[in-house]
């Protein structure tokens, strides 16, 4: 159940109820709004405690929340989530753009892919250097050296950084030099991973799992937030279908209708979406028509030489030319690029 607070009530008001939602067992999470406090209380549902507490002064109502994601869902928290780091905000008036290669794959790639996407304005740079391959005889990623080479990006760029992490045995090091740390489509529903970054205090981006329905994707999203991170960043990525000219079917109906059900920021992946450098520029105007809030695009230097994923790669100048066409896109959807 939820319990909003008056407009009026005082922090006091609100640590008084706190303090006795604990002594009845309850675990809390509050959700400062800009007109009002709304405590998410999390436990067995009973209506004399709701009862007791809607007695209580400064209380306005007691909700019970029927969806099983309580904390991602907009009745806790009705405004929209936004993240902000350094002078990036995500989710909120202005777009964000992702952009990278799919792999780290040597210093001077990562160097000079970082160069080309700072050029035409990313403001966060993504490389993956811990792999989640399908196959185990692909390039694996070069996982710690990977990092070390991010690192460099980050200082030398001031780029930010989103790279992904794939077990709860490596967040600490990953955390070390990602900005945000990205939760892989086939590590979803990864519990242990999604409570341990439930205890880090850095966004974690979540991507949609391969078959997942948006429920089992908030649900995920539920994991990170029970553990008290609350900077969770959704991930559309396409899902499994009968397609199989496209590597995924993008599910851009999942934006909006994701943005309605919760307040946490929803960007999109038409790379891994599509499958094919050809369908990024059209999906990713589409995404922003929709609502995304940003885009992550897989960007190379050369695709043709990518260890991964370079068919659906953009190269600098066909990366340049789209961030140039979706300012106007923006601009429509009322947004800023
Ligand atoms: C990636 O972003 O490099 C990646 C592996 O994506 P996904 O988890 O969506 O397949
Ligand atoms: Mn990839």
């Amino acid at each position: 159940m939820i319990v909003v607070m008056n407009p009026g009530a005082s922090g006091e008001d609100v640590n008084r109820i706190t303090e006795k939602l604990k002594q009845m067992g309850y675990g809390v999470h509050l959700s400062s709004g800009e007109k009002r406090t709304i405590i998410g209380v999390i436990g067995q549902r009973r209506e004399e405690a709701a009862q007791t507490l809607e007695a209580m002064p400064q209380v306005e109502q007691v909700v019970f929340i029927t969806r099983p994601f309580k904390l991602a869902g907009r009745e806790f928290h009705p405004d929209d989530t936004v993240i902000k780091l350094g002078d990036t905000s995500i989710g909120g008036s202005e777009l964000v753009v992702m952009a990278g290669p799919c792999a780290a794959e040597s210093e001077e790639q990562l160097m000079e892919a970082a160069e080309t996407v700072k050029e035409a304005g990313a403001q966060v740079f993504r490389a993956g250097a811990y792999k989640p391959r399908t196959s185990p005889y692909s390039f694996q990623g070069l996982e710690h050296e990977g990092l070390n080479y991010l690192h460099r990006v980050r200082s030398e760029t001031g780029l930010l950084i989103v790279t992904e992490v794939m077990d709860q045995f490596t967040v600490d090091e990953v955390a070390h030099c990602a900005d945000i740390l990205q939760v892989g489509a086939r590590n979803m529903q990864n519990y242990f991973l999604l409570r341990e970054l439930g205890k880090i205090r850095k966004p974690v981006l979540l991507k949609r799992g391969l078959s997942a329905t948006i429920e089992e994707w908030l649900m995920a999203a539920e994991y990170i937030l029970s553990g008290g991170n609350y900077e969770v960043i959704l991930c559309e990525r396409g899902i499994r279908t009968f397609e199989p000219y496209t590597r995924n079917t993008l599910d851009l109906s999942a934006v909006p209708l994701v943005k309605q059900l919760s307040h946490l920021p929803v960007i999109v992946d038409p790379s891994h979406g599509t499958g094919h450098s050809y369908l990024v520029p059209a999906m990713s105007k589409a995404a922003l028509a929709a609502g995304a809030d940003g885009l992550m695009i897989e960007v190379h230097p050369k695709p043709e030489e990518a260890l991964s994923d370079g068919p659906q790669s953009l190269n600098p100048d066909q990366f340049k030319t789209l961030i140039k066409d979706l300012k106007g896109v923006a601009l429509s959807a009322g947004r800023l690029l």
